[in-house]
């Protein structure tokens, strides 16, 4: 399998990083390259009840049309949009649900249908959680991740900075 810088430059082709950076239209760009409406549900964190990924502050939810991405946001704007981010990476990684029985686990589905009353139980089809993924797909959506917010924050005048970058992490 390709390197996560490979694939990353891949993907950053597919659906290009806003300049200047604005989460919301990168979001914008996720959902029509997926053409799947995504919306964002902030919470705080605790809420989540370490039902979330990453951190334990994000989880995908999968539902007949849509995504919804649920995230703490009681933290910096930074690490709040890193949160986002990681999430957006297993959709763009497609670490969608693979197993045959697909559905929501007993205890994930329940912290949601606590936290998001508005959605119905039933047009949820997945809610990716920490339980849902390996941890090498863990590890390949908070570098996506890192990948994203470090592009947000780069200055304009940056090809030769990006090729630094790759050139120091294969050491
Ligand atoms: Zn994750």
């Amino acid at each position: 399998m390709a390197g996560m810088d490979t694939r990353f430059r891949e993907l950053s082709r597919n659906v290009a990083i806003p300049r200047p950076w604005k989460l919301g239209s990168y979001i914008d760009a996720v959902a029509e390259f997926r053409g799947r409406p995504i919306t964002l549900h902030p919470v705080d964190t605790v809420d989540l009840a370490g039902a979330g990924c990453g951190t334990g502050s994000g989880l995908w939810i999968a539902k007949q049309d849509s995504d919804v991405i649920v995230y703490g946001a009681d933290t910096t704007e930074w690490h709040a949009e890193h949160i986002v981010a990681h999430e957006l990476g297993h959709m763009l990684l497609g670490h969608g649900p693979d197993r045959a029985d697909g559905g929501a686990t007993g205890h994930t589905l329940a912290a949601v249908t606590e936290l998001l009353p508005s959605i119905s139980p039933e047009s949820i089809r997945h809610v990716l959680g920490r339980t849902d993924y390996g941890s090498s797909r863990e590890r390949d959506a908070e570098t996506f991740a890192d990948l994203v917010m470090l592009q947000a924050l780069r200055p304009r005048r940056d090809s030769l900075l990006h090729t630094t970058f790759f050139r120091d992490r294969r050491r």
